[in-house]
């Protein structure tokens, strides 16, 4: 057995994996960042301590830790993240003192598109892309049963693929990135301007309004709708050209949307793929929410 760790920048979900990839005790807490990062260390070696106990302390085998941000894998290090407010954090080696098992951390997308790999959306495919749409968008490339790193394990910067030359501003200071249009946060500023919102308050607009307005055929979320699922398929189309994978897996909230979402984006990708004649990749919804991570994290080793 292995424990899973989602560590975001608002909260953290542990995870108790057994060798078929299923979660047999979770707990979730705040992250509480502003406490800084030996606080939060200390918080989930408490929170694992107390999963552990509550499961009949089980032997595990390590501990796999998913973190936003740049990381140096050998080392157990958070370089840099944005998302927790950590610079320079030897957060695997802490963890162990605290927990005497060893601990290996990933990026927590990686982990995401892991978990989807071998227990969810992504089972039986040997090339497999996680694209998950938020607030921006994350990837996560399987590669032949592994996962992609790159040089520094910064592979999945997939949100920044430029689709528009000078563009909407991006967070990473170029124009008109990827996410800047097909992040749900794009989706709900388009909404906004096109009117789909009116009379709402800025602090209720959220994605589930959206789509009531698009079941309900309005005008104006059916047009932001057909843009939006064109700037989808643009990104993934590029994805399939580039990586020619076995299966596109959807995450994020959009991805409860099922067919809603994906039979346009199927057909739109279609008509965009440089090989046309060719059999198209798989594009399907996640299927573990915010479970993929934790197994994800888990299953560091399995792979
Ligand atoms: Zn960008």
């Amino acid at each position: 057995m292995k424990i899973g760790i989602d560590l975001g920048g608002t909260t953290i979900s542990i995870g108790l994996v057994n060798d078929r990839y299923e979660i047999i005790e979770k707990a979730e807490g705040l992250t509480c960042c502003e406490e800084g990062p030996e606080a939060v260390i200390v918080r989930m070696g408490k929170m694992v301590r107390e999963l552990l106990q509550k499961a009949g302390n089980p032997p595990i085998s390590y501990i796999g830790l998913g973190c936003p941000g740049v990381l140096d894998r050998e080392m157990g290090t958070v370089i840099y993240s944005n998302n927790i407010k950590w610079q320079q954090v030897p957060v695997c080696q802490k963890l162990r003192e605290q927990l005497q098992v060893p601990v290996y951390v990933e990026n927590d997308a990686n982990c995401a598109a892991m978990g989807e790999y071998l227990a969810g959306a992504g089972r039986g495919s040997r090339q497999m892309i996680m694209v998950t749409f938020g607030t921006g968008i994350g990837g996560g490339i399987i590669f032949d049963g592994k996962l992609y790193l790159g040089r520094h394990g910064n592979s999945n910067i997939i949100g920044h693929i430029q689709i528009e030359k000078g563009g909407r501003e991006c967070t990473c200071k170029r124009k008109g990135c990827w996410e800047c249009y097909a992040s749900t946060r794009a989706l709900l500023l388009s909404a906004k301007q096109a009117g789909v919102f009116a009379g709402v308050d800025d602090g209720e607009i959220n994605g589930h309004l959206f789509f009531e307005a698009l079941k309900e055929k309005k005008e104006a979320a059916l047009c932001v709708f057909e843009e939006y699922t064109d700037y989808v398929a643009e990104g993934i189309a590029d994805l399939i050209n580039i990586f020619d994978p076995e299966r596109i897996v959807i995450g994020g909230g959009v991805s409860a949307q099922g067919e809603l979402l994906l039979a346009p984006v199927r057909e739109k990708v279609k008509q965009k793929i440089y090989f046309k004649e060719m059999e198209t990749a798989d594009i399907v919804c996640s299927v573990l929410a915010n479970d993929a991570a934790v197994i994800g994290a888990a299953n560091l080793l399995s792979q």
